[in-house]
């Protein structure tokens, strides 16, 4: 699938923003403020194709989704069909190209109106397309149902009678009904036991062949992923970390956040003994993203300063403690943790305990292996023990990453995948290691 032919789909800088004002007075006052769910986002989808979009729940997939098809009015952005402006038509051309642009919801359970029959849902959008009316409408739910693997006798029956697979293929029954080009499917397996999931999904493939569908698959599940995407884009924070072909993606991946997305997948095999990665921390808030690359707060390469000579682990461990410290009320909510708190009487504890202490809660050795850093973590304890936590998050001033400073740019390793991480500044090679550019230093 190349990425220079024509795409049927083109979305370009795409935004959409939420206010979190409760009323005009706080919008007056200043006092809102702007949740970014999908920021600048520009993909592209090709006749035919299944395009992933994967990432962890609150990173603005679905809200990536709902404004591709104006479910949700963008804040921001353009996106073409065939060469037309979604963003900007008028309501009823909006309408008539609904058709061919269909969305399948998450849950099956909460999508269907239980108080209609299956043959009401599905002939629904027959109707208000104007597609079908008498015979031809219960042919044409009759058919619509076969091909979803149902029986055509169903259609007097309510959700409630349906199991959960049994209710998403009436959903993806309803999404052919007016003939689609382009479906948007959200999470349409998450909601379904493992062995249901495995049916949806190819049935889903067989649509695709038999009547040449386009895909945007939003999933949260890797494997899933991997399974039916033609190309992948993973999603971090309202942003395309990462965008390829399946395989360019995964095998190896690139991106930290890919990298760190694939290895949490669940083995089947209990002797595997790869590396798990863990992310620092949790996904921040859209309200206020970090600087620079959003992933730099969990990032486990993030980029280290020409001025020093740590091991990356002593690196991101620098980097977590300076990141807790400007967030830290007191002291001792510096040292609690996800892991439970410290409670700590700063006149009961020598310097050297502190010390102890911080290194402990932050995985750091009992010395750095650069001594410049050394003298500046060092200067920083002092200030936490003397309950100065503006002082000492001031000395960890001095620890900054160019991945806090700079946002990275899609670098591309060839017209059809691109990364966004600074790691890749100069380009890269296809072994997925970043090729110079950065004096980050990666441990295994
Ligand atoms: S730019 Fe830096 S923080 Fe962001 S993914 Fe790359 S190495 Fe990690």
């Amino acid at each position: 699938m190349s990425d220079t032919s024509d795409p049927i789909l083109r979305i370009e800088g795409l935004k959409k923003y939420y206010d979190t004002s409760s009323g005009f007075v706080d919008s007056l006052l200043g006092r809102g403020q702007t949740v970014k769910a999908v920021d600048d986002v520009a993909l592209k989808l090709h006749e035919g194709e299944t395009l992933g979009v994967v990432g962890e729940s609150g990173c603005g997939k679905t809200t990536l989704g709902r404004s591709i098809l104006r479910l949700i009015e963008p804040t921001d952005g353009n996106v073409y069909y065939r060469g037309e402006e979604l963003t900007d038509v008028s309501s009823t051309r909006l309408r008539r190209l609904k058709t061919d642009l269909q969305y399948i919801f998450q849950d099956p359970f909460a999508s269907l109106d239980p108080r209609m029959t299956v043959g009401d849902i599905i002939g629904e959008p027959l109707d208000v397309h104007g597609i079908a009316t008498g015979e031809e409408r219960i042919d044409r739910i009759g058919e619509l149902l076969e091909t979803v693997g149902l029986s055509a006798n169903y259609t007097r029956r309510y959700p409630h009678e349906f199991s959960g697979g049994q209710r998403q293929r009436i959903g993806i029954a309803r999404a052919l009904a007016v003939d689609p080009e382009i479906i948007v499917c959200d999470e349409p397996v998450s909601a379904l036991d493992v062995s249901v999931q495995a049916q949806i999904l190819n049935l889903l493939d067989d649509l695709q062949e038999e009547f040449g569908l386009s895909y945007i698959f939003i999933a949260h599940d890797l494997s899933v992923v991997e399974h039916i995407s033609d190309r992948v884009a993973v999603m971090y924070l309202g942003e395309i970390a990462e965008v390829g072909p399946t395989e360019a993606v995964f095998s190896p991946p690139h991106h930290p956040y890919t990298e760190a997305l694939l290895s949490a997948i669940p083995e089947p095999d209990p002797l595997w003994e790869g590396d798990r990665i863990t992310l620092s921390g949790t996904v921040p808030s859209p309200i206020d993203p970090p600087s620079g690359c959003r992933f730099h707060t969990r990032c486990p390469r993030i980029i280290q300063p020409d001025e020093f000579d740590l091991t990356q682990t002593e690196w991101r461990s620098i980097v977590d403690l300076k990141l807790h410290a400007s967030d830290a009320k007191s002291v001792k909510s510096l040292t609690t943790t996800e892991e439970g708190s410290v409670d700590i009487d700063l006149s009961a504890v020598s310097n050297d305990q502190l010390d102890r202490l911080v290194r402990a809660e932050f995985s750091l050795p009992g010395e750095l292996s650069d001594p410049e850093a050394e003298t500046i973590l060092s200067a920083a304890i002092d200030r936490l023990h003397a309950g100065e936590i503006a002082a000492a998050t001031d000395r960890l001033g001095a620890f900054v990453s160019p991945c806090e400073r700079h946002s990275p740019e899609q670098y591309r390793s060839d017209d059809t995948h691109r990364i966004a991480c600074l790691l890749y500044e100069q380009g890269f090679d296809s072994s997925g290691d970043s090729a110079g550019g950065t004096d980050a230093v990666v441990e295994n």
